[in-house]
């Protein structure tokens, strides 16, 4: 009797334990085009309401910023001797080692965890898109988000690139193991100014409360390296979003 009783309880704890795992399984397919699209993105999942209802999203045409006077960014981030580059059919993906801290100007210190790239650009200036841009994603020790986007123009072959540029995975779920020996400072424009904004992750499920630093300065990638990129990815920007009530500040 008590053998019996046992193996109902053990039989409803597997129960309760495998239904929440196996529905939380199920990611919700989105991509770029299609019924998938960021059209539609609000409507794939409960998620990624803000996708659709949001007010505060990203990115944004980035035209008439006002003139403000904040404090620069100050990047104290290391060297990396490993990183792990990922393609993960959204975007390449490079984590990066813990350690590197943004100091922003709101006295807050953001902790450096991975940069990625989208192609075109997603924020645009007076309504044009760069051929593409890279996103610098830090975390603050409370959870919150700022994000460095670069924009990245048509020039020369870009030499702190390329070792990442050699291993670019080409294929979805597809890893590489980079021996860098990169301070991702090297990526960065020599002019730090930028635009800074309130806004949102670009992906779903599309949530706010990001401080935006869009740097001024593109930084430079051969036509080569451009047309590798985008023949593993093309395509990977969301459309912006409307500006609302929100200010876009200029900083020098
Ligand atoms: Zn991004």
């Amino acid at each position: 009797m008590a053998n019996r009783m046992l193996m109902r309880v053990i039989f409803l704890a597997i129960l309760l334990c495998a239904v929440p795992a196996m529905a939380g399984s199920g990611k919700v397919e989105w991509g770029y085009e299609g019924k998938t699209g960021p059209e539609h993105w609000g409507e794939l999942s409960e998620e990624f309401e803000l996708c659709s209802k949001g007010k505060e999203q990203s990115p944004v045409d980035i035209s008439s910023p006002v003139p403000a006077k904040m404090r620069p960014l100050k990047f104290n981030y290391k060297r990396a001797e490993k990183l792990h580059v990922v393609n993960n059919g959204h975007t390449i993906k490079v984590s990066y080692p813990a350690g590197s801290i943004l100091n922003a100007p709101n006295g807050k210190k953001y902790e450096l965890l991975q940069f990625h790239f989208h192609a075109p650009s997603e924020h645009t200036v007076d309504g044009r898109a760069y051929p593409m841009e890279m996103h610098l994603v830090h975390k603050s020790k409370d959870g919150k988000i700022a994000v460095v986007g670069v924009f990245i123009k048509e020039g020369k072959k870009n030499r702190a690139m390329e070792k990442i540029w050699r291993e670019l995975p080409e294929e979805e779920g597809e890893r590489e193991e980079v021996d860098a020996g990169l301070n991702v400072i090297e990526l960065l424009p020599a002019s730090k100014s930028y635009y800074h904004y309130k806004g949102s992750f670009t992906t779903p499920p599309c949530t706010e409360g990001v401080d935006w630093f869009v740097l001024k300065q593109p930084i430079e990638l051969s036509k080569e390296e451009i047309d590798e990129f985008r023949s593993i990815m093309d395509g990977n920007a969301r459309p912006v979003q409307p500006l609302n009530e929100r200010v876009i500040h200029m900083v020098k």
